[in-house]
């Protein structure tokens, strides 16, 4: 997360907007269920060669975002899933409904408005695709007030994007009602037990709590991370470190009743990894480079690779054909 004072402002403001019945219907119902997902053929050509970046938050201060994101996209084959505040809706709405491609639109909502979940709705109505980032949240994820939302996301079948771990301190003069501690990845792993339908994807695996952030992801496949923020910077003089966390790679850890599924079957711990730059425009080409570092550190397969740079969200998502 990042700019995050400007697109707190923005929240609320819930408002009648038409729906885009014909539009958004091409949206719906298309999230893999998860055993099409887990077995789903190998990805085409023209799926594996895109990259699919789960974390660009849209920046409503900036006039020229959508053209220089199609810019950017033509350039690197990538597509965004945009991370829009409420308030901003209907622009990144209109734009993904002239590039489907291209920009994917998610919404941004403040768990703890009084109004979420019929915010919730209405994205849904206008087609947008999933929710997130979730951050800020005055009480833990897992708090029994937001568990209408999920069943919102859950009956939807969304990805819903939590940011967990350390999060920027904004003010450092005035009193603040923010905690990291009600961030903590182990709050997924109860919202991904309870909603099995939601796909929860963890922004910046939990930094620093990466263990836990991939025992989850073990053991639950609608489960995954981004590696988006500090972490691979931090660590990358140690990145091999990271097979340490993500261990199971090849291994039979689990008894033959006890099978998890894995987008493909893969067998690549690092199959729970997903895309995610969390950075302005400029940034996003320089988190492709971190990533390649890690495949590189870690010797991650072909295959796994291109599953994490856009197969899985490909999948996820219903994108079925390059640009
Ligand atoms: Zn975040």
């Amino acid at each position: 997360m990042n700019n995050c004072v400007s697109r707190r402002k923005l929240l609320g403001n819930a408002g009648a907007v038409a729906a885009l019945q014909g539009w958004s219907a091409l949206f719906r119902g298309n999230l893999h269920n998860l055993d099409s997902f887990a077995n789903a053929p190998s990805d085409s050509p023209a799926i594996s060669e895109r990259i699919v970046d789960m974390h660009v938050h849209f920046d409503e201060k900036d006039p020229n975002f959508i053209s220089d994101l199609l810019r950017l996209s033509d350039r690197l084959n990538l597509t965004a899933c945009v991370l829009t505040p409420f308030a901003n809706r209907k622009v990144v709405l209109d734009a993904a409904k002239q590039h489907p491609t291209q920009i994917i639109p998610f919404g941004f909502v403040d768990l703890d408005a009084p109004d979420v979940v019929k915010q919730v709705e209405e994205l849904h109505a206008m087609g947008f695709r999933g929710l997130g980032e979730m951050e800020f949240v005055k009480k833990p994820y897992n708090d029994p007030s937001y568990l209408p939302v999920y069943e919102q996301a859950n009956r939807y079948g969304w990805i819903v994007l939590f940011h967990t771990g350390i999060v920027l301190r904004r003010k450092f003069d005035e009193p603040e009602d923010v905690a990291s501690g009600r961030m903590r990845p182990i709050y997924l792993e109860e919202i991904a037990r309870r909603f099995p339908k939601i796909t929860v994807l963890g922004a910046h695996c939990g930094n620093p709590e990466y263990e836990w952030a991939a025992e989850i992801a073990r053991w639950n496949p609608n489960v995954f991370w981004d590696l988006s923020g500090s972490t691979l910077t931090k660590m990358q003089a140690r990145l091999n470190d990271l097979q340490k966390i993500f261990w199971w790679s090849n291994t039979e850890w689990q008894s033959p009743e006890w099978k998890v599924k894995t987008p493909g079957g893969d067998t690549s711990a690092f199959i729970k990894i997903v895309f995610g730059s969390d950075n302005g425009l400029d940034g996003i080409e320089p988190v492709v480079k971190q990533y390649h570092a890690l495949f590189e550190a870690c010797a991650i397969p072909e295959h796994t690779r291109k599953m994490i740079m856009g197969g899985s969200l490909s999948k996820m998502l219903g994108l079925s054909d390059g640009h």
